[in-house]
């Protein structure tokens, strides 16, 4: 059995109960850099380890070959865990890793993680929606860049008052910024970055769309792009950071 596992955003308190018995069961635990590695340290005596690295959403390993390496290692191994920052099916590609070993007739299971998509925000003191403020939120990749002609973002579309969280967008945080101006919000519109969320490292930095670039400078991945009128609310539900 192969289990397709998130590992949640960092915290390791915020790992579910069934990833961390699925963990403690592995026989192989297949691993990204995301995953906070002190969860390895939950595994049994003689489990072994294999890095696929991923970094800020690009991956060191080619995804076939994450797909292969996870399918192989399904034939030597009773259970292995397929470990994944965050949830598996939030832009974590589990989904292709799923129908790979369908195709090959492997068992799997998608075990959910809690995404740094919400969570990050939250431990920054943002939530996502809130009664008066936003409705919804969407999570979008940033690892487009706007100015794609293929783009299959619908840039138009981020008008409404969403929230808009951004997840592997840190390098194309001005492009971003710039087409959100582009579309009609207004300069001084509310947005923050947020970096090693759910860490002690964690760091958040609050600006505008006007002057997020040049204030989140030089901070550290990962980190996520938080655009909306909710961004406001840190100033009243700062928790955990102590600033
Ligand atoms: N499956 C993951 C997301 C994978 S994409 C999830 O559900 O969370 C990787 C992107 O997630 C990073 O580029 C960054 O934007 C975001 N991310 C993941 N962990 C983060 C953290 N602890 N703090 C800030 N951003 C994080």
């Amino acid at each position: 059995m192969v289990y397709l596992t998130g590992a949640g955003p960092g915290e390791i308190e915020l790992l579910t109960i069934k990833a961390l018995r699925v963990i403690k069961e592995a026989d192989v635990i297949i691993y990204d850099r995301l995953a906070n590695p002190q969860i390895l340290k939950e595994a049994k005596n003689g489990c072994e380890f294999v890095y696929v690295g991923k970094e800020d959403g690009h991956h060191i390993m080619p995804q076939d070959d994450i797909n292969e390496t996870i399918y192989q290692n399904s034939l030597k191994y009773n259970t292995v865990v397929r470990l994944k920052g965050g949830d598996p099916f939030v832009f974590g590609r589990g989904g292709e890793e799923g129908a790979y070993l369908k195709e090959r007739g492997v068992g799997f299971q998608i075990i959910p993680g809690i995404t740094s998509a919400i969570s990050v925000p939250a431990y920054a003191g943002i939530p996502v929606t809130h009664r008066g403020v936003a409705v919804s939120f969407r999570v979008i990749t940033g690892h487009e860049s706007p100015n794609k002609k293929s783009s299959q973002i619908d840039w138009e579309s981020f008008k409404s008052d969403d929230t808009l969280v951004f997840l592997m967008g840190l390098h194309n945080l001005e492009k971003i910024s710039k087409k959100l101006m582009e579309i009609g919000k207004p300069k001084d519109f509310p947005c923050a970055v947020i970096s090693r969320g759910t860490t002690k490292e964690q760091k958040t930095v609050v600006g505008t769309l006007q002057n997020i670039v040049t204030l989140s400078k030089n901070i550290p991945t990962p980190a996520l792009i938080v655009v909306g009128k909710v961004v406001e609310l840190r100033e009243q539900l700062n928790w955990f950071e102590n600033d």
